[in-house]
């Protein structure tokens, strides 16, 4: 990508309000830009990736686990603690 004399140092966003930036709180409200429907996951215009059960992985390697449960379907068992 070309430089934009103009342009925030992070900042991807042609439109305004620029998308929150990837560290921040609400980083999930950016853009959708690239939807990849068939590996279930959305790049969003900050950088961030969000997989389609709302995980996210950022654009440090971070990963966000899924914040929502599904309505109505129930895990067999509890989150996967570390075995031993
Ligand atoms: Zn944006």
């Amino acid at each position: 990508m070309k430089p934009a004399p103009n342009s925030a140092p992070r900042a991807t966003c042609k439109h305004t309000p620029p998308c929150p930036p990837a560290d921040a709180p609400d980083h999930g409200a950016a853009r959708v830009t690239a939807l990849v429907a068939a590996q279930g996951y959305a790049l969003l215009c900050n950088g961030v990736v969000r997989t389609e059960d709302t995980g996210e992985v950022l654009p440090d390697g971070q990963v966000v686990p899924p914040y929502l449960i599904p309505a109505g379907g129930r895990p067999g068992s509890p989150q996967p603690a570390d075995h031993t």
